[in-house]
């Protein structure tokens, strides 16, 4: 199953967790670990490129972000706006997947 298709009955247990996360441990420190989290993936999807670490290291940090994310989510609230917002990106993807929109690539090879 994949994520998207999660039954609403446990979201809302999930959204428990997070509020008490955040409530227990302090949203500051919350905050920090956001920073940390994505920190410790973007080493390990540095490490990837130098084959020091693989697709299930970084999923595992990938896993840590998202808790951090669905916390702050549960904290910020405005899920209209995070809908809204995440639609707009979502079809901006798709705009440039068509060629519907610019996206400028570059090549990791020939970079000095
Ligand atoms: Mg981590």
């Amino acid at each position: 199953m994949h994520w998207w298709e999660r039954e609403q009955e446990n979201s809302m247990e999930e959204q428990e967790i997070y509020k008490q996360a955040a409530e227990s441990w302090g949203i500051p420190l919350q905050r920090l670990m956001v920073i940390e989290e994505c920190a410790e993936l973007i080493h390990n999807i540095a490490k990837y490129f130098r084959g020091r670490c693989d697709d299930v290291d970084i999923m595992h940090e990938m896993v840590d972000v998202q808790l951090m994310i669905n916390q702050m989510r549960a904290v910020i609230g405005r899920e209209d706006e995070w809908n809204e917002y995440f639609a707009y990106k979502l079809d901006r993807v798709e705009r440039r997947l068509k060629g519907e929109e610019q996206c400028r690539l570059i090549n990791l090879k020939n970079q000095g």
